[in-house]
């Protein structure tokens, strides 16, 4: 007697393999048989006819940590699918900090992180993933970030780790990796992580290649001449021959200025790959991406904390060289964006509207009006990019997106932001990235479901240890989508992200349906894997 019988369905196991037709025993979180199970009984049963049968999606990068902590069903992720979410990224996270630290580091993040309860022990990775385990929709993965492994040992203070300071990172690490981290995260264009060089990178390489887990970055853009190799993508491809470790580069795409160009994008990566580089990558299916206006902000300003930060933007001595540092990352790039999320009375209203409104409303410059906002809201803002005008633009980057997963090193990460209804007007990636690539993407590219499914599930679980997850086997974890691969389409817009996906009938996780009929069930079966 099964727990749960799904019959008549197409399965798609993760493996790339050719689909088959067949049943699913599930008993407990296990899935215990597949084949004919045209006679055998079960308490529920899910009839699968005409539709495919997936392992769950595993999102390789996500900033739900946490809207999972306050509404933990997890309703982005779980009706496009998403069985497991791997947080912590960019090097942005909570743990392990001591009390105030945490405290002023959630403020500090407010904008991509969301607000947690503040009374959390965060004072090690054990502690933090203690606060998903069975508690939330999807499975939750950390990493362990290396904004917190800085501001243990050095605070926000602009030098890169050396000697004593080093070991002490090191042995942070490591710690946290024993605790059940996948692996070590950086943003090189985030602070305090901007504030390392190449040598500190490498020695806090070293625990993840000898615990074999997998160093994730986010290539660099501030700092540039502390990149020891070259910076950017050169930065990390050095890291991954130098200290030999996996390394698994976060959101690498093209963009609408470099819509097409996926052979430069890739020269460098296979170069690398040549002399033994070993790199995974991955991407999502917008042609805008989104973050926080601190992101444009010098070092020399995030110097001291969020305190100090506040006290730089308030003084007017500072205004020219604020100015400048807004401009100089990207010039452009403000005046082709819109506010996701600001917490404040005030501003709340403001959500949805482009930064040119905003500033001309107020009589400001943009950067000036950034500066405000960013006063009056705490920091607790974020935008996103205006998507380009011209549609043809957006197709190819979307094509792009479909050749980049046609690659066995590439897999979706929605860099999603999720925001609770009423929170503000987040990108719709957090929603409906998974959606968008298995449905209108796959089959306005006519991409076999085999090869896709196996970028969405199976290689992200190799890659990440997540063992037993990613596939259709006996013996694995009951992760589960059972979806219409004809119907199946992403609905979430820039217009109205929170709307679900359609066609997906099904979701398990751990052997319990989290959506029966298309329905979230609430259920709460997540784990802290692996
Ligand atoms: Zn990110």
């Amino acid at each position: 007697m099964f727990d749960i019988k799904i019959s008549g369905g197409t399965i798609v196991d993760g493996s790339g393999q050719e689909q088959f037709l067949g049943d699913i025993g599930v008993i407990g979180d296990r899935i215990t048989r597949i084949g004919d199970l045209s006679d055998a009984s079960a308490h529920q049963k899910i009839d699968a006819t005409g539709l495919s049968v997936l392992p769950g999606f595993i999102d390789t990068h996500s900033h739900a940590d946490g809207v999972l902590l306050k509404e933990p069903q997890g309703i982005h992720s779980i009706r496009q699918g998403v069985t497991s979410e791997i947080l912590t990224q960019d090097g942005m996270g909570w743990a392990p900090l001591d009390s105030a630290n945490y405290r002023s580091h959630a403020r500090y993040l407010a904008g991509i992180l969301g607000d947690p309860p503040l009374d959390l022990d965060m004072s090690s990775i054990s502690a933090l993933r203690g606060h998903y385990d069975r508690k939330t929709g999807p499975n939750v993965a950390v990493l362990v970030p290396h904004g917190p492994v800085r501001l243990s040992v050095l605070g926000f203070t602009d030098a890169p780790l050396r000697g004593d300071n080093l070991l002490k990172a090191q042995n942070i690490v490591r710690r946290g990796l024993d605790e059940g981290a996948v692996g070590l995260s950086t943003g090189l264009s985030y602070y305090p992580q901007s504030y390392s060089d190449t040598d500190e990178l490498l020695g806090l390489c070293e625990p993840v290649q000898a615990l074999n887990k997998v160093y994730v970055t986010h290539v660099r853009n501030h700092n540039n001449e502390r990149a020891k190799y070259g910076s950017g993508i050169d930065e990390a491809l050095a890291i991954a021959r130098i200290a030999d470790v996996k390394v698994h580069i976060s959101h690498f795409m093209t963009r609408p200025t470099s819509a097409g160009q996926v052979k430069e994008l890739m020269t460098p990566i296979d170069e690398a790959k040549l002399t033994g580089a070993d790199v995974t990558l991955e991407c999502y299916p917008y042609a805008a991406n989104a973050t926080i206006p601190g992101y444009f902000l010098r070092g020399e300003f995030h110097e001291g904390g969020i305190d100090a930060l506040l006290q730089k933007l308030r003084k007017s001595e500072n205004r020219e060289n604020l100015v400048d540092s807004l401009n100089t990352l990207f010039p452009g790039a403000l005046s082709n964006a819109a506010f996701t999320r600001m917490v404040s009375d005030k501003n709340s209203k403001l959500t949805g509207f482009s930064f040119s409104d905003v500033a001309s409303d107020r009589n400001l410059s943009i950067e000036e009006m950034i500066i405000e906002i960013m006063l009056e809201e705490q920091l607790a803002c974020g935008f996103r990019a205006i998507p380009p005008s011209s549609v043809s633009v957006t197709r190819q980057v979307e094509s792009d997106v479909i050749e980049l997963l046609a690659r066995d090193d590439y897999m979706l990460g929605s860099d999603g932001i999720p925001l609770l209804e009423g929170e503000g007007l987040p990108h719709p990636r957090a929603y409906g990235a998974f959606a968008r690539v298995i449905g209108p993407l796959r089959r306005r590219h006519k991409v076999p479901i085999e090869e896709l499914t196996h970028r969405l599930t199976a290689l992200p679980a190799q890659r990440f240890g997540l063992t037993d997850r990613g596939v259709l086997q006996e013996g694995a974890f009951a992760d589960i989508v059972v979806l219409d691969d004809d119907k199946v389409h992403d609905l979430a817009s820039f217009e109205d992200p929170f709307i679900g996906p359609t066609g997906i009938e099904y979701v398990l996780v751990n052997g319990t349906p989290a959506v029966n009929h298309g329905m979230l069930t609430g259920d709460l079966a997540g784990r802290a894997i692996p």
